[in-house]
């Protein structure tokens, strides 16, 4: 599991994640194929409830606005799979994408929590961390097997690229 820069109780009351504008939303959390595999045999999901770009298959808010991730318990605001959360969920606000066939680091400023702590010694510190965590020979290995997570997302600022560039 990746280390949160988001404290869990700033997320509990925060409604930026986990909802989506669009049915097919580059937001939605993208899958590593362990995590595929983990969540049909632990959590018994039928592999229908994913789609063919390894997604999960988001479901219509309740108000009609929008879409939801399907483990998002509704009124609590909380992750059913918090305990095997993907990938991408572990790592926003920050996400990989690919410029220039680099894979870069990169910030979502429209968490106001990172938009906050950007020039704080706390962000530094955990770029760093993520760096270092990124960067290892098991991660780089991951992402090069799952190069969906590398995604081309805009408007995110970029923090640093990472070491491989061959994960395309
Ligand atoms: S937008 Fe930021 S603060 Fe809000 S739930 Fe997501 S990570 Fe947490
Ligand atoms: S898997 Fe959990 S953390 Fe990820 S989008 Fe769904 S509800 Fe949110």
């Amino acid at each position: 599991m990746i280390k949160q820069f988001v404290p869990s109780e700033v997320c509990l009351k925060c409604q930026g994640c986990c909802r989506f504008k669009e049915l097919s939303s580059v937001w939605s959390p993208c899958l590593l194929d362990e995590e595929i595999i983990s969540l049909i045999d632990k959590e018994g999901i039928p592999a229908a409830s994913l789609s063919i770009d390894r997604r999960l298959n988001l479901i219509p808010a309740e108000n009609k606005e929008g879409f939801l991730c399907p483990f998002l318990k509704k009124g609590e605001n909380k992750c059913q799979i918090y305990h095997m959360r993907p990938f991408e969920c572990q790592l926003y606000p920050f996400l990989l994408s690919m410029r220039d066939k680099k894979i870069l680091l990169t910030v979502d400023l429209n968490c106001p929590y990172v938009k906050d702590k950007i020039k704080s010694p706390e962000f530094n510190e955990y770029v760093d961390y993520l760096a270092r965590y990124l960067n290892s020979p098991k991660q780089l290995c991951t992402l090069k097997e799952n190069p969906q997570v590398i995604q081309a997302y805009e408007d995110v600022l970029g923090v640093m690229e990472l070491e491989s560039n061959d994960a395309s």
